[in-house]
């Protein structure tokens, strides 16, 4: 494993093997977590957490144990990270990776494609649509009964409050809940079978911004390793995924990728 640290007073380095490796990829996949939003202002769940919620574990917010005994405060949980998330904007993180797909594909140099274990739509405003949200979507809502699709319940409260009762289904009373995947709940089919078939087909993996420690999804860099294919880790900190690794770029999302992607276009778009 090569480790590349960041120094704090020196320019970024970025690793040469990266630049041969990324310039001889074909199908680049990236596996994005958490860390990859924070430096648009949405906290990751190791972040401290709003007042509000300061004497709730995430686990407990964001799980079918959770919706089932306390459903007011799981959606007022969620009504105010949605809120959160609508008032952020993809930072150049984000940004670079859609450059970076949008020029391979008009260049037909290649294809760059993103799984996300984000709930947040930061990817999509920078023009790059994942082909895999593992843990869904916090701006879709659904019926937790019958499933039919809820069009527009949003409407945020003015101050954030701590138990809101979610609103019911018109077609058959259900609770509203949002679109996404809590623990306890088996990931969407369509969501894991993209991940895998990419992880099995790609020949480059980034994995910026996750710890690793959320299954099935931190077991794709595994996979794709299994095929003796390059996986890079982009993170601040060690994770439970750096001992895989075959290289570790100690560096944040929203600076790395910016450098990385300029330095493999080799121009701006
Ligand atoms: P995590 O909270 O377990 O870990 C976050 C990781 O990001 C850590 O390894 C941390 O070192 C790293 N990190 C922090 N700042 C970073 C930065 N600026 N650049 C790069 N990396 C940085 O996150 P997880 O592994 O994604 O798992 C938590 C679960 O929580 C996921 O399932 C996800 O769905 C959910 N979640 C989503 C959001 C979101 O949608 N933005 C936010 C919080 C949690
Ligand atoms: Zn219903």
């Amino acid at each position: 494993m090569r480790r590349v640290n960041r120094l704090s007073d020196t320019p970024t380095e970025i690793p040469d093997e990266l630049y041969d490796m990324c310039g001889q990829a074909r199908r680049v996949v990236v596996l994005t977590g958490a860390g990859m939003s924070a430096e648009s202002g949405v906290p990751t769940f190791r972040d401290p957490i709003d007042g509000l919620w300061e004497n709730f574990e995430p686990e407990q917010l964001v799980s079918v144990e959770g919706w089932r005994t306390d459903p007011g405060t799981v959606w007022a949980w969620h009504l105010w990270f949605a809120a959160l998330i609508s008032k952020c904007s993809p930072n150049p993180g984000h940004r670079a990776l859609g450059r970076w797909a949008r020029t391979w594909q008009r260049r037909e140099a290649g294809t760059v494609e993103v799984i996300t274990q984000n709930i947040d739509d930061l990817h999509e405003r920078a023009g790059l649509i994942p082909i895999s949200h593992l843990h869904g979507s916090i701006t879709t809502f659904l019926c937790s009964q019958c499933g039919a699709k809820a069009q527009s319940v949003l409407s945020y409260p003015k101050e954030p409050s701590a138990h809101i009762m979610p609103p019911r289904c018109p077609v058959c009373g259900g609770y509203i809940r949002p679109a996404v995947t809590w623990f306890g709940e088996e990931l969407p089919r369509k969501d894991i079978d993209a991940a895998v078939e990419a992880a099995m087909g790609c020949d480059l993996m980034l994995v910026v911004g996750t710890s690793g420690t959320v299954h099935p999804a931190a077991g794709l860099p595994r996979l794709a390793a299994g095929r003796g294919v390059p996986i890079i880790e982009i993170n601040p900190r060690d994770t439970a995924l750096t001992h895989d690794m075959d290289i570790v770029w100690r560096e944040s999302a929203a600076v790395a990728l910016p450098a990385l992607v300029d330095g493999v276009l080799g121009d701006h778009e």
